[in-house]
């Protein structure tokens, strides 16, 4: 958390996966320079331990697709803010789709990585052959993504506009609103 963040809490909830009156609502409001307001949400729940989390953009919000050329180390620190809308791309290496199930974030390019990276490492146990010789050039490739020797491309598309990739480094083109 950070000092600019203005933060609201509610506790005593009801939650909705086992009913019990121990759900805490968090809003967490952050400003961030050069970019805007972020507001973070999340719902988490002492008895059963239910979470649930999702961002919005409250600035200059609009349906966006944002590519970047990840080419030098410091790339995998640039920001990003996905929500639960948000298509993650990383051209030739994998993708976080939209859904219900698919919590919101912020965090850096090298978070998202490592978020696809650990969906791949934990299909692992379950291929063989091919796939999992597939598997394990994939993995890889990241580490040298992550290592900086090798480039890549991070694409994020959402039509709600609550996603962003946040670099001037990002191409930013515009997207259909989902109807
Ligand atoms: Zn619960």
């Amino acid at each position: 958390m950070e000092e600019r963040d203005k933060i609201e809490k509610i506790e005593g909830q009801q939650c909705p996966i086992c009913k019990q009156n121990t759900l805490i609502l968090t809003q967490i409001e952050r400003d961030i320079p050069f970019f805007g307001r972020i507001l973070l949400m999340s719902m988490s729940c002492k008895n059963c331990l239910y979470h649930a989390a999702d961002v919005e953009i409250l600035d200059r919000k609009e349906p966006a697709r944002y590519e970047i050329v990840i080419e030098k180390p410091e790339d995998l620190n640039i920001l990003v803010v996905r929500s639960s809308a948000g298509r993650i791309l990383l051209k030739r290496i994998g993708s976080i789709e939209p859904g219900i199930n698919n919590n919101g974030f912020i965090t850096t390019i090298e978070g998202v990585i490592n978020r696809i990276k650990r969906s791949i490492e934990q299909l692992l146990p379950d291929l063989d052959g091919e796939k999992e010789k597939k598997a394990r050039m994939l993995i890889k490739k990241i580490n040298r993504i992550l290592s900086g020797w090798d480039k890549a491309v991070l694409v994020i598309e959402d039509p709600t506009g609550n996603s962003a990739i946040i670099s001037e480094k990002a191409k930013k083109t515009s997207l259909k609103k989902k109807s």
